[in-house]
This record gives structure tokens, C-alpha cells and sequence, in this order.
């Protein structure tokens, strides 16, 4: 069952259209992730799903109750949505304890445990309890308005980039814990971030925002490897985007003949490999009908390098590609061949195809 269904929502400031025509179902126990750019309308949607703004069209369902359509609105504080703002958003005058326990009911010393276990769950540390906002970290403000959300059981949870503060290796291990707890206390979450990395580890559905507008929902998987369009592609990660001629399920580009992941189209087209598909070894003193070509340029970064290769048209023959191309590779193999060697390139997997002009 969904737990949270936008039907056809749109905001508008002035000649911005913050966010357009947005349509999405969160199944109960999810954790969607929401992506895109700065300026995307990501903190204006969840801002309509918290009850802080207004759509000025479309209808948000919770559990099969409207929250808001375009005659009835449900008031934030009685949503049972926990929202952790882009900014943290902390009482300034109240304590760590107090801005967490704020909603809390019950006696001094239930409120008192309560506050500390949670203050636990975020990785806060017990001596902070009586600080004030203004003496905390920026990170450690974002944990204190996650526990002061969790304090209140929600059914949902909404987090605009509550990491952003961290520095990475705290980033990790919040993302980590926030997810385990998410999931032990079996609360929807939609995470808002602009990191891909941290969307796709964190979600188990995504939904990639461009201009106001949902391009695209799905596991991580499938948008990692089939992506809907290029800008996508290139969001999501590294990726090699090749011109290729189609047929028959096959494309064949500077990198020789792969098979594709949508078996009729055909023409010209533009296809997707990621670089932890590709392979290279060297060339020299062997023979092998896989593509050839030249290391031009290497740029060594530790775990990879990012090699330019110069491909051999002659070898694989593309019709009208007389020229030699190059392409960018990058390698994660524990030993590179040497620039200026000769190397084959062996693809694994399919090519996923970006965009074709005909259709067979
Ligand atoms: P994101 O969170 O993806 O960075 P926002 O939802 O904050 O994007 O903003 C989307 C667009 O709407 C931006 O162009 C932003 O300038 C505009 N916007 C957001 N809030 C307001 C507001 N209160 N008044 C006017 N424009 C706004
Ligand atoms: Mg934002």
C-alpha cells in the first residue's frame, strides 16, 4: 500500500514554476530518494508534502486521507509527517533537550530519557544536552532537529539534505544509521539531496527532478543502467556516451560491436556504457578480433585512472567513421598498460541506448 500519493501537484513563484505536474507514489516502508540539481523544486516539494507551502494545483494523500487538494488543507503540526528542513531550522531559544522533547508528552523524567535515547539514535552525545543551538556545529544542529523529528513517531519522514553539513566520513556513517533506524522503526522516509551517491545508497526508489518536472522514477539499478536521457546518465554517475549505428539488437560504435538493451530500434543513435563494463588489456604481441586502440593519455587518481584512448576505425569498421575517435575510459584494474601502448577493449554487459532516430 502507498502511504503517500502526489496527484498531479504544481507551484508556481511568480514566472517560476518551482515544481510542475508532479505525480508519484511512495509504497509504505520505502525510502525514496528525490535528486536534481540546485533550484530543481526539490525542498518546494517536500515543503508541500510537510504542510509549509502550498500547492497551487494537484492533491497529497496520506494513507488514503487528503492532506491537501484545492478546497481543504491539513495543518502542518497535524500531518504526523516528520520534516528535517534544509537548514535544521532549530528553536534558537531553546535547549538541545528542549528543542528535542518540544512536542513530547509526558512527566520530566519519561521526557529526560526519552530525549537522551534519541539523542543517541543521531550520535549526540549526552554532554550536549544543555547546550544551546548557536553552540553546535552545523552537523550537529541538523542531528538535533532529526531527533527532534523522531520524537514523534512519524509515519513519514521527510529529510532535505540533512547530511549536507557533514564532512564525509560522518556523512557516511549517518546515512548508514539514519537508514537502520529508519527501517527499524519502519518509517517511509524521502530523502532530498543533490549527491548521487548518497541517493543511490540510501534509496531504494529514485526519483530524478530537472527544472520543477519528475523525469524519472525507479530502482537505483535500473536508472544507473538505463537512464532516460543523457543528463540522467551523466547525473547518475560516470558514463561513456557513444555515437553507434543500431541493428538489429546490436550497436556497433568506436568500441566495436555490443548488443543493446532495446532490441528494435535501429539507425543512429547515441548509447550509454558504464566505465565498470568496459576492460581493457594490452594489445601487444597478441592477436584478437576485439577493438584496438592507442592510450594516449592517463590521468592516475588513486583507485582508478582515466585513460584517453585513441580507438582504430580500421578494425571494427563503422560505416562513415574514417576518422580515428577517441574515448575516455575509465579503469579500476589494479595495472594499467603504459601510455602510448596498444590496448583491446572488451565491453561486458549491454549497451543501453540514449536516444535513436528510427524505429523498427
Ligand atoms: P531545490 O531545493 O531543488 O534547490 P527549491 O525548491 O528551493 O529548489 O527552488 C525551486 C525554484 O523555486 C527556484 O528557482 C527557487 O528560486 C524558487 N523558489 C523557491 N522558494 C521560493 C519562494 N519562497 N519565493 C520565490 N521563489 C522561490
Ligand atoms: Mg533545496
Amino acid at each position: 500500500m502507498s502511504v503517500l500519493e502526489l496527484d498531479s501537484i504544481s507551484k508556481r513563484f511568480g514566472a517560476v514554476h518551482a515544481v510542475e505536474n508532479i505525480s508519484l507514489s511512495v509504497p509504505s516502508g520505502s525510502r525514496v530518494a528525490i535528486v536534481g540539481a540546485s533550484g530543481s523544486g526539490k525542498s518546494t516539494l517536500l515543503r508541500m508534502i510537510a504542510g509549509f507551502e502550498f500547492p497551487d494545483a494537484g492533491r497529497i494523500l496520506l494513507d488514503g486521507a487528503t492532506l491537501v487538494d484545492n478546497t481543504a488543507e491539513v495543518p502542518a503540526h497535524r500531518r504526523l509527517i516528520g520534516y528535517v528542513p534544509q537548514d535544521g531550522a532549530l528553536f534558537p531559544h531553546l535547549s538541545v533537550a528542549s528543542n528535542i522533547g518540544f512536542g513530547l508528552q509526558g512527566g520530566a523524567s519519561f521526557k529526560r530519557q526519552r530525549v537522551l535515547e534519541l539523542m543517541k539514535m543521531v550520535a549526540l552525545d549526552g554532554s550536549m544536552y544543555e547546550r544551546w543551538p548557536h553552540e553546535l556545529s552545523g552537523g550537529q544542529q541538523q542531528r538535533v532537529a532529526l531527533a527532534r523529528a523522531l520524537a514523534q513517531r512519524p509515519k513519514l519522514m521527510l529529510l532535505d539534505e540533512p547530511f549536507s553539513a557533514l564532512d564525509t566520513g560522518l556523512r557516511t556513517i549517518m546515512r548508514r544509521t539514519v537508514t537502520q533506524l529508519l527501517g527499524e522503526a519502519g518509517i517511509t522516509a524521502i530523502l532530498v539531496t543533490h549527491d548521487q551517491a548518497e541517493a543511490l545508497s540510501f534509496a531504494n526508489q529514485l526519483a530524478i527532478m530537472r527544472h520543477g518536472k519528475l523525469i524519472q522514477v525507479g530502482p537505483p539499478e535500473d536508472l544507473y543502467r538505463f537512464p532516460k536521457d543523457e543528463e540522467t546518465a551523466h547525473f547518475l554517475g560516470d558514463a561513456i556516451v557513444l555515437p553507434a549505428q543500431l541493428s538489429s539488437g546490436w550497436a556497433v560504435s568506436a568500441l566495436g560491436r555490443v548488443a543493446v538493451s532495446n532490441r528494435h530500434l535501429s539507425g543512429a543513435a547515441r548509447i550509454l556504457l558504464r566505465p565498470e563494463q568496459v576492460h581493457i588489456e594490452s594489445a601487444e604481441h597478441k592477436q584478437s578480433d576485439l577493438p584496438r586502440g592507442q592510450i594516449i593519455e592517463m590521468d592516475y587518481s588513486g583507485g582508478s585512472s582515466t585513460l584517453t584512448v585513441k580507438m582504430d576505425p580500421a578494425v571494427w569498421g563503422m560505416d562513415g567513421a574514417s576518422q580515428a575517435m577517441t574515448v575516455s575510459i575509465r579503469s579500476f584494474q589494479n595495472t594499467v598498460p603504459r601510455v602510448g601502448s596498444t590496448v583491446h577493449v572488451k565491453i561486458d554487459g549491454l549497451a543501453h541506448v540514449l536516444s535513436a532516430v528510427a524505429e523498427d
